[in-house]
């Protein structure tokens, strides 16, 4: 699928922390065969790799501690050549900001910490497909490519508003991607059984 960079091991080598030596701290190194995350690959999933699907599990990973800890259950991060830049939960309940969804707080991290640098080059994992909102915010931070579990679609389905209408937005991350100048580029959904069990029980 275009990203044998992904496939050929670079997740074994440790990435350059640049000139923060608290990158550490965030750097969450590509699992090693036998550790405690598990890699999924649903039938007749358009995954391309193996790093790919281990990566979007680590989202999930991220929204259910998200969901632990009070907030909406979304996690996202920055990954260059499989190896974990940043992360970030949604936060929309414990910061009282109801813009502080998973890839939007990404967004945040990175320019925080100082890691736009690793933007170009770089592909946002999302446990869910972005929202106009989120896919604006990574737009401007210069996100090229995204790829995500749930789409919004079924993600619309498991959480209804009270009368059971549609609470979201119906267009696609790929349809706005697809209007950005550059375009943006979205996967997904990929391992979407699995990115959905993050969210049972949670909205109804
Ligand atoms: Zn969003």
């Amino acid at each position: 699928m275009g990203r044998a960079s992904y496939a050929g091991g670079g997740h074994r080598e440790h990435f350059s922390h640049g000139r923060n030596p608290l990158l550490g701290l965030i750097v969450w190194l590509f699992p090693r065969r036998g550790s405690s995350h598990t890699i999924s690959l649903s039938r007749g999933s358009r995954v391309g790799c193996v790093a790919d699907s281990a990566l979007l599990a680590r989202t999930f990973d991220l929204a259910l501690q998200a969901r632990a800890a009070g907030d909406h259950p979304f996690g996202a991060l920055l990954a260059v050549d499989g190896v974990v830049v940043a992360e970030a939960l949604n936060r929309v309940t414990t910061s009282r900001d109801m813009t502080a969804h998973a890839e939007t707080e990404l967004v945040r991290v990175l320019e925080r910490d100082h890691l736009l640098d690793h933007v170009l080059g770089g592909v946002v994992y999302a446990s869910c497909e972005p929202c106009p909102q989120c896919v604006g915010a990574m737009f401007w931070a210069g996100v090229g490519h995204v790829v995500y579990g749930l789409s919004a679609a079924r993600l619309n389905a498991l959480a209804p508003a009270p009368d059971g209408s549609v609470h979201g937005f119906t267009i696609r991350a790929a349809e706005i991607g697809a209007a950005a100048v550059p375009p943006m580029r979205f996967e997904g959904p990929i391992d979407e059984d699995t990115a959905a069990q993050v969210h049972d029980g949670f909205w109804t």
